[in-house]
């Protein structure tokens, strides 16, 4: 390679020194390939002089040796360290905002957990035709509310206009806090609004200026303002069930399944045995129970129950003669009045209505549940004379169904 040859490309290759050289500092870099320009256009002096192309050769070099600068943009001022501590900052920020967004999420699910259960309160209140058997449940929603164990609601009486309230449901530990009476006698009588008194909060519930109920509770996060507005969300429910206890009292029949309840049923069992006696027939009576009924109730909720008591309830009157007397005796207990039917025919009867039960589709959803009872029967004048004797004789026989193994029915007269 003759010398000008040498020294062109040495001009044209200075950019590449800057931009290489740069990679470590960039001002440094330009100057080495500045440096070797000069250099260069020092020794084609003669050939510049002889009219060589140099104005194109010197563009393309300064547009070259700018941009080699400008592509190791940063370097000289420690690239990695400054890269670090952005990418740090940023991820510092992205971390306040996910801590930002935690605590919105966890305020927004316990003020929903609180809504959520404020609300299945008042519909299990308002819903419910069995006040008993949604007390359990809704002494977890007080619970779930409150935040704690030691939650109690008690209720007016039935008896309209006074008397002590009665406990109505509470948290698993509701039985630690202090009974009725103690409570109002730390809240110096009946409290006229929500108020923290030692270590309890007491809310009380009303409407219209009656007293309906009162919340009691121990621990948890909820103050009293917060009881207090439980206390006036559940208010108009309470109220519907107080009244609907009352009328139930009054009446003769068993609001959820339309049967005799169970006083009335056993003036039936009276006054047919004075007639059988009388007129010298017979009369059966039966006892039907459900078998495993807590376990249905919660593995599908009371309202599925009770639905399941009215459907057991319209199989057994279908499953009698009309002139017969089907009534609900307890829980998910029924007993049956048969005037004028003979052991043999009542015992048929008995395992007609059992095996009927069996048979029935409880469907749940899309799932189909299905149940059995035991059934006790007892035989007048056979197994005894006066009503309670009857009653008896049937109730033990149900306990050795139940005894047995349950989904069958006993006859007393085989005990
Ligand atoms: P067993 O086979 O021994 O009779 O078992 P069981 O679970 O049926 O008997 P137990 O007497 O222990 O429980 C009866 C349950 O019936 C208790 C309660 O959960 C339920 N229960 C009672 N009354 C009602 C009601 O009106 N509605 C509903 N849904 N459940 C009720
Ligand atoms: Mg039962
Ligand atoms: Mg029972």
């Amino acid at each position: 390679m003759n010398r000008p040859e040498f020294w062109t490309v040495a001009a044209a290759a200075s950019p590449l020194l800057s931009y290489f050289l740069g990679r470590f500092n960039r001002w440094a870099g330009l100057s080495a390939g500045a440096a070797l320009f000069a250099f260069a256009s020092f020794m084609l002096a003669g050939e510049i002089a002889a009219g060589a192309p140099y104005v194109a050769l010197a563009l393309w070099t300064g547009a070259a040796l700018a941009h080699s600068v400008s592509l190791n943009g940063g370097a000289g001022s420690s690239p990695d360290r400054s890269g670090l501590e952005k990418a740090l900052r940023r991820a510092a920020r992205l971390e306040a905002e996910l801590s930002l967004i935690k605590t919105e999420a966890t305020l927004n699910a316990a003020g929903e957990k609180k809504s959520l259960a404020v609300y299945s309160a008042v519909r299990l209140l308002s819903d419910t035709v069995e006040p008993q058997s949604a007390a359990k449940q809704l002494g977890r929603y007080l619970s779930d509310y409150f935040e704690t164990d030691e939650a109690a609601l008690y209720m007016a009486g039935s008896s309209p206009g006074g008397g002590e309230m009665e406990l109505f449901a509470q948290g698993a530990r509701g039985a630690a806090l202090p009974g009725y009476s103690g409570l109002l006698a730390l809240a110096g009588g009946f409290p006229a609004e929500a108020l923290a008194v030692s270590g309890l909060v007491l809310a009380p519930v009303s409407a219209g200026g009656e007293a309906l109920g009162l919340i009691a509770l121990r621990g948890g996060t909820q103050g009293a303002e917060s009881a207090g507005r439980f206390a006036a969300e559940i208010s108009f429910a309470l109220k519907r069930v107080i009244l609907f206890r009352q009328v139930e009292l009054l009446s003769l029949t068993d609001g959820l399944t339309g049967l005799w309840r169970r006083s009335a049923l056993d003036e039936k069992i009276r006054e047919e045995l004075r007639r059988a006696a009388a007129f010298k027939t017979t009369l059966g009576f039966m006892i039907a129970d459900i078998d495993h009924f807590k376990r249905l109730n919660d593995a599908y909720g009371h309202q599925f129950g009770d639905a399941v008591l009215r459907r057991v309830a319209q199989l057994l009157k279908e499953g009698v003669y009309e002139t017969d007397f089907v009534g609900r005796y307890g829980g998910e207990e029924f007993g049956i009045v048969l005037p004028r039917a003979d052991s043999a025919g009542l015992l048929r009867k008995a395992e007609t209505i059992r095996a009927r039960i069996e048979a029935e589709n409880f469907s749940q959803g899309l799932e189909k549940v299905r149940l059995t009872v035991s059934i006790g029967i007892a035989h007048f004048p056979r197994d005894g004379r006066a009503p309670g004797e009857l009653v008896g004789r049937a109730d033990a026989a149900l306990y050795a169904a139940k005894e047995g193994g349950r989904n069958r029915v006993v006859d007393a007269g085989n005990l």
